[in-house]
């Protein structure tokens, strides 16, 4: 097999320049661990952005993919349906908070699971302008693209994009942007740029994965739920990067009590195949017309055995309580580190979804990105996989799968701490936390 160079340079000379990626080319893995081409073994905080919830390659996973390829791997739902899609609605539609009845429809990608959903909130309302907020992002498809609220690297070049999407303010309290001032953005909003009357949906990441960790405060979801009911506006919480345990609960914005009309999911539902999906109230997703949904692969049965597994190892393994421990391991960690380091401005988020934002100082905050990628690359050379995020490329996310043992985690966490104490040029012995 080629070197970990040697692919870098064909990558380099045959795939896309806007596929970007980062420099290790895995040859296997197994739950939070994998190892390159050249046989380097590397922690995985990074779970394939927030997909591996039950790990790389969870044996109940692999078995339920391989008993399924035997019978049949692909008909499309929609000209030979199969009773697993159907079984798996149902699962979901039971699973998603609100006691009324729902329904589902599944698709491939979380960004067609968004557009979607917007759809299904267009069709019911009759009404076409959509609400999503500052640092949020929901795809790289033309609709996700203009809903998402930041520049760099998914908008910059690529519009004209569709009209009546309107941006308000995600409350941000560590950067002062509080929940009654987010409110009064989206007055603002109503007042100037939008009739409330107009519009089909509010979109919202309860916590926003890209954008930062933000966790949306409590109050500000209720607020949404109370003016979305005022004026007859469909509720989307966007789930995909959030839901499906990774919190502490199945779905993020339950932490809240908050009930929205839809949810959207993806990642960490496939356990590693391609499988999303929106979940809502019947009377909202049976608005559209028969055919005006679905596609080709939407729900295909290798994904949808797939996640019939994830959700059976949830349940079985205890995943949602496993992502508070997880979680809280992080945080004690990365807390004890933020009490020594200046550069460590904020750490947040919610169960297992742990983020770390780096400033040059805690008075000014400004964003330090170059800190960041330094960060992630001296982890990197330590064997532990990082991801960023937030519109200014100065946070530090933790994704770690939620069945990681606890050695590796504490291994993960000893190579993060030391990581940022090499980076901030604070000295640091390699395994000193
Ligand atoms: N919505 C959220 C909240 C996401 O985090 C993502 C991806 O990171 C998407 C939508 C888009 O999902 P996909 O990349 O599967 O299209």
């Amino acid at each position: 097999m080629s070197t970990s160079q040697e692919l870098k340079a064909r990558k380099a000379a045959a795939v896309a320049n806007g596929v970007s990626t980062r420099g290790i080319y895995v040859a296997r893995a197994q739950n939070a661990e994998l190892w390159d081409v050249e046989g380097r073994r590397y922690i995985d905080f990074a779970a394939g952005i927030a997909v591996l919830n039950t790990g790389h390659r969870h044996p109940r996973v692999m078995a339920a993919v391989a008993q399924q390829a035997e019978c049949f791997a692909h008909t499309c739902f929609h000209v030979s349906p199969y009773e697993s899609y159907v079984r798996l609605a149902e699962r979901l539609n039971a699973l998603a908070p609100g006691d009324f009845a729902k329904k589902s429809v599944f698709l491939s990608s979380g960004a067609e699971a968004v557009e979607n959903a917007i759809k299904i909130a267009r069709y019911h309302t009759k009404r076409s302008a959509v609400i999503a907020f500052s640092g949020g992002f929901h795809g790289r498809t033309l609709l996700t693209m203009a809903l998402t609220g930041k520049v760099m690297p998914y908008k910059r070049g690529f519009g004209p994009f569709p009209a009546e999407v309107y941006h308000a303010q995600f409350p941000n309290p560590y950067r002062g942007i509080t929940t009654a001032e987010a409110l009064a953005d989206l007055d603002r909003l109503f007042h100037g740029d939008v009739d409330p009357k107009s519009v089909a949906a509010i979109l919202i990441e309860p916590v926003q994965g890209e954008g930062g960790f933000n966790v949306a405060p409590f109050e500000f979801l209720r607020a949404l739920r109370r003016i979305c009911d005022e004026h007859g506006i469909v509720l989307i919480a966007d789930e995909v990067q959030g839901g499906i345990a990774r919190t502490g609960r199945m779905f993020s914005i339950e932490h809240s009590g908050v009930i929205p009309d839809l949810i959207t999911v993806a990642k960490g539902l496939g356990g590693g195949l391609p499988l999303s999906g929106v979940t809502g109230r019947a009377s909202i997703m049976d608005a559209a017309h028969p055919g005006g949904l679905g596609g080709t692969y939407g729900g295909n049965p290798l994904c949808i055995a797939a996640a019939h597994a994830v959700l059976d190892v949830i349940e079985s393994e205890g995943l949602c309580a496993r992502a508070e421990h997880v979680g809280q391991r992080m945080r004690s960690r990365l807390e004890s580190l933020a009490a020594q380091l200046p550069c460590i401005g904020d750490v947040r988020g919610l169960g297992a979804m742990v983020a770390f934002e780096l400033v040059k100082d805690p008075k000014s905050k400004t964003a330090d990105a170059e800190l960041t990628a330094a960060i992630l690359a001296r982890a990197e050379q330590r064997g532990l996989i990082l991801l960023s995020c937030g519109t200014e490329a100065n946070v530090v996310r933790l994704l770690a799968p939620l069945t990681i043992e606890d050695a590796v985690l504490e291994e993960g966490l000893d190579l993060l701490a030391a990581s940022i104490k090499d980076a901030s040029g604070v000295e640091s012995k390699r395994d000193a936390a």
